[in-house]
């Protein structure tokens, strides 16, 4: 497909409609038996959680498009964050046995910064103060969980390479700055590794992530992976070369700025159909983060990888994740 160089900086405004059409052949699981012709849901409660979280991240980011976000006000809080550890060993046992039906959570961040009073309702559903995500990263390795990437899911079922006990994933999407100032700190003191999605367009822009800082993530062996070019609703997009330009051409932008390969895709909003899983394929990623309701991975869906919402507050976190 052809490649055309004409950006356009926009961000969604459009109702979230046509969410995803899941129309290929695949293995019915506990989570997803549902028709294959359908766009419904696994459960009601399920689709209310997406449509909350959507609204929230779609409103958050039409409120905080990278020309009118109030500047960040810096925080005594990172004083707290001035020494970094580099420990990076997480000794843990394979599975025991090759399975596939995972239990794998794949956690999405979006907003890791202390609150500001003004913040909305929209805003708090999916932001963590930088304290809660350093103790559910501290819950994490005290009760039995181990981070591993969408690397190693994808080796796990390509090549059945061994896999940690306990596995999760850590994501982030969208690029903001606060990311970079408040959590990746935190990683690296915990030695996790986790994924920063960033929609390219975003990049070097107030409050979102400077090619500079990428690259610090990069060195210091966090993943960057691709959210699009401008964060669109992929399923309202019908013209091909468009959708292929957001896909494909978002992956050439990163390798281009990075100088590494990008791998992990991550659907805008978690929406895609057939089309878009087919792009993504053919432009050469190895997986994609699709949807927002389980936590159950299998290997017919490393391009519709299920995500969740990382919960907002320890006390969700604990009950979202009992102890190992
Ligand atoms: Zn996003």
């Amino acid at each position: 497909m052809r490649f055309k160089n004409n950006l356009t900086k926009t961000f969604p405004t459009r109702p979230h409609k046509n969410h995803k059409k899941r129309n290929h052949k695949k293995v019915p699981t506990r989570a997803t038996q549902q028709s294959s012709q359908e766009l419904r849901p696994r459960t009601a409660s399920a689709l209310a959680t997406f449509c909350i979280i959507n609204a929230a991240c779609m409103s958050f980011l039409t409120q905080n498009a990278f020309y009118n976000r109030p500047p960040y006000i810096p925080s005594s809080d990172q004083a707290a964050y001035a020494e970094i550890s580099t420990t990076s060993a997480q000794t843990s046992t394979p599975l025991d046995q090759f399975a596939d039906k995972l239990d794998l959570p794949i956690l999405v961040y979006h907003i890791v910064r202390p609150s500001y009073p003004d913040d909305s309702a929209s805003v708090r559903a999916i932001a963590l103060t930088p304290e809660t995500f350093d103790a559910q990263m501290t819950y994490l390795k005290e009760s039995g969980y181990h981070v591993v990437t969408f690397t190693d899911l994808e080796y796990y079922y390509k090549n059945k390479k061994p896999l940690s006990r306990n596995p999760i994933i850590l994501s982030f999407d969208d690029g903001w700055k606060d990311q970079f100032q408040y959590a990746f700190p935190i990683l690296k003191k915990h030695g996790y590794t986790a994924t920063f999605f960033v929609f390219t367009n975003s990049i070097d822009h107030k409050s979102f992530f400077s090619l500079a800082q990428l690259k610090e993530m990069l060195a210091a062996g966090m993943i960057i992976g691709s959210h699009s070019r401008t964060h669109p609703y992929l399923t309202q997009i019908t013209n091909q070369d468009a959708l292929w330009r957001e896909i494909s051409g978002s992956k050439k932008i990163l390798e281009d700025l990075l100088g590494v390969r990008i791998h992990e895709f991550a659907y805008p909003f978690g929406a895609y159909n057939d089309t878009i899983v087919a792009m993504a394929k053919k432009a050469g990623y190895r997986s994609a983060r699709g949807d927002y309701f389980t936590g159950v991975q299998s290997a017919n869906h490393l391009y519709e990888l299920s995500a969740m919402n990382a919960p907002t507050t320890m006390d969700l976190f604990r009950k979202k994740f009992q102890p190992k």
